[in-house]
């Protein structure tokens, strides 16, 4: 079962039935989440204000420079 990330509530999903980046409203909180990963299914919060507006235009203005380095260390992230 997977579990709101925001309030924790119960989330009935079925793994075959959503696709990564796939966002979400939980029933619940109304909170955005995102599918990050299936298999199992793991969701973080987009937003977590709570305003009543139903539709939400993209106001993406985020120009994070990220400092990419090109370290090529190892990493160690083997799961399954
Ligand atoms: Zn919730």
């Amino acid at each position: 079962m997977t579990k709101c990330p925001e309030c924790d509530a119960e989330i009935d999903l079925d793994e075959d039935e959503v696709e990564e980046g796939e966002i979400l409203a939980c029933p619940e909180c109304d909170a955005e989440l995102e599918v990050t990963q299936t298999h199992p299914v793991h969701l973080i919060v987009l937003s977590d204000d709570d305003d009543d507006e139903d539709e939400e235009e993209g106001e993406e203005d985020d120009e994070d420079e990220d400092e990419e380095e090109e370290e090529e260390d190892d990493a160690e992230e083997d799961e399954e």
